[in-house]
């Protein structure tokens, strides 16, 4: 089997390298492009593409994916809404993911903005590197005690409820499929008004679908009370930006910790430091002295590399067999 890396970067190369080896009938290609219409057709030759958060698998470029005699679409991470899956069926491609790579590694990243934002601590540093030991303004606030929102108990939500339940928060939650080991632990279950009415901190676990897209709104945000945190480590369409905007410029929004931005494709995973930038949105964002945005960052860990590459090609030789992976995902 014959497999064509989009997107691929330094540290994608090194971690599949490293398990191909068991894999001797599966041969890798690596691209550093997106994949999207314009590109597919450089998958012309191989079986499957492995593709990432930011490719956009949509209805032409399946068509175009089909056209060049691909049948798998193997993603190297949990999320697929960068494909539309209705065409993948309608095309018979298989598509497959990672679902699990290391759920703790993006719920401590989460753990790692509340922190970060709480006590300041960019501020702090650049401070104190020019010798400036003032502690004016640099103020937080005690997280024993306070109330966390969590929106989605899957596997990263959950790892983050169980994060900030150790540091002594009231952890309320919001999931369709309530997680009973959750509840046994002390997490209280609520409809998401109730969520955002309560919580000091709101932070973001479920997946993006035509149902969760800006389900943080003005008036989910306007629900909160002033002086919220809210932390995407998600997906960016889960937030209406411009909302955001609109409550940081008031002050109701009193912390902000993005890991994900609704507009990233095509600027994140890149070096942009020789280029104006483009998205006034996102340089409005930047703006904000009580904003802290990371690019896509939080599943970066060793582990979450080792696992995204050893699933993947696992996903990849059970399909070569013939065989489900059981880790493939379809329009339902
Ligand atoms: P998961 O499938 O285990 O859990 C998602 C949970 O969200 C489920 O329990 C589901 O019932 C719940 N949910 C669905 N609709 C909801 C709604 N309207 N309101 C509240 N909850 C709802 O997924 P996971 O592995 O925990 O990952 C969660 C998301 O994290 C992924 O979809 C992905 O977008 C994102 N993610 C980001 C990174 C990163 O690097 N920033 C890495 C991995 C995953």
């Amino acid at each position: 089997m014959d497999i064509t890396f989009f997107s691929t970067k330094k540290y994608d190369r090194a971690s599949f390298n490293a398990a191909i080896a068991q894999y001797p009938h599966i041969n890798l290609r690596y691209l550093d492009c997106r994949l999207d219409a314009t590109t597919a057709a450089l998958a012309t030759g191989a079986d499957a593409v492995c593709a990432f958060v930011n490719d956009k698998l949509d209805a032409e470029c399946i068509g175009q994916l089909a056209a060049v005699g691909i049948r798998l679409v193997l993603l190297r991470c949990a999320g697929f809404n960068q494909v539309d899956l209705a065409a993948a069926s309608a095309h018979n491609l298989v598509v497959a993911r990672v679902p699990a790579y290391a759920p703790e590694g993006v719920a401590e990243h989460a753990v790692g903005l509340i922190l970060a934002l709480n006590r300041k601590l960019c501020k702090a540093h650049a401070r104190v590197r020019e010798n400036n030991f003032s502690l004016e303004n640099l103020q937080g606030f005690n997280l024993h005690g306070c109330t966390v929102g969590v929106v989605g108990t899957g596997k990263i939500g959950a790892a983050f409820a169980r994060i900030m339940l150790g540091f002594g928060c009231n952890v309320l939650a919001h999931d369709p499929t309530p997680d009973s080991a959750l509840t046994a632990l002390g997490v209280n279950y609520v409809p998401l008004d109730a969520l955002c009415r309560a919580s000091r901190i709101v932070s973001l676990h479920c997946p993006l679908t035509p149902a969760t897209r800006y389900l943080i709104d003005d008036a989910a945000l306007s629900a909160m009370p002033a002086g919220v945190m809210l932390i995407n480590t998600s997906r960016g369409g889960l937030v209406d930006t411009r909302a955001v905007i609109k409550h940081l410029k008031t002050g109701h929004l009193g912390y902000l910790g993005l890991d994900v931005y609704e507009e990233e494709a095509g600027l994140f995973f890149e070096d942009e430091s020789d280029h104006i930038l483009q998205d006034d949105v996102f340089a409005r964002l930047q703006t904000f002295p009580n904003v802290l945005i990371t690019g896509h960052q939080a599943f970066l860990t060793q582990e979450a590399l080792a696992n995204i590459a050893e699933t993947s090609l696992a996903n990849a030789e059970s399909e070569r067999q013939g065989i489900d992976c059981g880790n493939r995902v379809s329009a339902s």
